[in-house]
């Protein structure tokens, strides 16, 4: 059983706010609290794993991206020799 703590008046276990003054009923055997702390700690965590994400992504790509550049500068670099030999 639980009873307002503004006006004293019993209330019922599923209530929300109280009947007569509607006080908000806090229940401690539910904190809203830790219903929250979860959300905003695994949003933290997917913004971080975000960024991680675009860093490898980044990364990658780079990687990637050196072997046709070097590639493409040794072709370049052949091309000036066989033009100015020739
Ligand atoms: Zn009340």
């Amino acid at each position: 059983m639980s009873y307002c703590v503004n006006c004293g008046v019993e209330l019922d276990s599923t209530a929300k706010k109280c009947a007569l003054c509607e006080t908000p009923v806090i229940n401690p055997n539910i904190p809203e609290e830790v219903k929250k702390e979860p959300a905003f700690s695994s949003e933290v965590f997917e913004i971080s794993e975000g960024k991680k994400k675009k860093f490898f992504a980044a990364l990658a790509s780079t990687i990637i991206a050196i072997p046709p550049i070097v590639c493409l500068l040794i072709n370049a670099f052949i091309y000036i020799i066989i033009f100015v030999k020739g």
